[in-house]
């Protein structure tokens, strides 16, 4: 029995508080109390001792040991197994994009669950670190990485906000007519280097290379995929959007490519959203030059992605996908992907 005790710890130890409560939930216990406390509450009908009397939740708490690991391990294994239909997020690699869903699942083993991926490369974990809520992402990020304060001279830090994203979820649901199937270029930060003597902007350059493999190459080249550059701002009061930096400039293996139809100082395209240019044709197999220039001391994220195109019924039957998943908190996603939507289906 102590076994079922301490595997159920490990697991725990993984759970966030949103998971904790839904497992008191389902126990029929209170759900009050910090992160700790509700381990302690779970981890009691565990113990030799049949902790309930020691907790004081009385006799109506009538699960087996049996029964709350259970509980315990369907919530741990949901945390890991991405079992829903093709959605936006659906893979950062593009690795297990084409897997069959009964493949994933029968493969499953427990993995740690901690990963670390952050857009300054480093995979250490530090005492300052923030999650993806996506069900099928949850990577850690460093604090100091990806929360950028509105106003960074005044050394307020940031924020913490209420429902945080990494970028590649949040590029994820920025156009749901493309989802992400690989990520050549990962996501690179794009950090202001300050502001000349008389207050402005001064113009950046980044220069990054990335590979294409052959077969990477075969697939851009067909016809609903493509290779696409994103950029996102990193603190965007919208989350799920494209921005592009003012005066933004970009070559790809040395060919001029637009980025955006709008004038250089004008934030933002039409609707309040920017596009992401598609490369697919300035693009080789091997190494591959990307350079961006802007006029712009905002910290911005960016990219190269494989995207395959979904066609309007896959949109529909993904926004009703995520209402059924999400719920209420899906409007804010549906707000943006019909707009978005809409934009494409009276676009030229
Ligand atoms: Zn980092
Ligand atoms: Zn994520």
């Amino acid at each position: 029995m102590a076994d079922l005790a301490s595997t159920c710890k490990d697991k725990l130890a993984y759970f966030r508080i949103k998971e904790l409560k839904d497992i008191l939930h389902q126990l029929g216990l209170p759900k009050q109390g910090k992160k700790q406390d509700l381990i302690d509450r779970v981890l009691a009908l565990l113990s030799d001792e049949q902790g309930q009397r020691h907790h004081g939740w009385g006799r109506k708490n009538s699960f087996t040991k049996e029964a709350v690991a259970k509980i315990v391990d369907d919530i741990y294994r949901k945390m890991q197994i991405q079992s829903a239909p093709d959605l936006a997020t659906r893979s950062h690699t593009g690795s297990d994009l084409f897997r069959p869903k009964d493949e994933v699942n029968d493969s499953f083993q427990p993995q740690p669950v901690t990963k670390v991926r952050c857009i300054c490369d480093s995979k250490l974990l530090n005492d300052n670190m923030i999650q993806c809520e996506d069900d099928r992402c949850h990577v850690w990020q460093h604090m100091s990485c990806v929360l950028v304060p509105d106003k960074p001279t005044e050394g307020v830090g940031p924020e913490v906000p209420p429902h945080f994203y990494c970028e590649l979820c949040r590029l994820s649901r920025a156009d749901p007519f493309w989802v992400t199937t690989g990520n050549p270029l990962p996501p690179l930060k794009f950090m202001s280097s300050g502001v000349a003597n008389d207050g402005t902007s001064v113009l950046q350059t980044v220069e990054k290379t990335f590979q294409l493999s052959r077969a990477d190459r075969e697939t851009v080249q067909r016809s609903e995929y493509d290779l696409q550059v994103w950029c996102i701002l990193m603190n965007d009061k919208v989350q799920f959007r494209m921005q592009w930096p003012q005066y933004a400039e970009l070559e790809v293996n040395g060919f001029a490519v637009r980025v955006v139809t709008r004038p250089g100082s004008q934030l933002l395209g039409i609707n309040g959203r920017d596009d992401g240019p598609l490369i697919t044709t300035c693009s080789r197999e091997g190494t591959n030059k990307i350079c961006l220039r802007r006029v712009d001391n905002r910290t911005f994220c960016f990219g190269v992605r494989v995207a395959r195109r979904r066609s309007v019924p896959q949109v529909l039957t993904l926004l009703i996908n995520l209402v059924e998943m999400i719920g209420i908190r899906c409007f804010l996603f549906l707000f943006t992907y019909l707009s978005v939507a809409f934009l494409h289906l009276t676009g030229p």
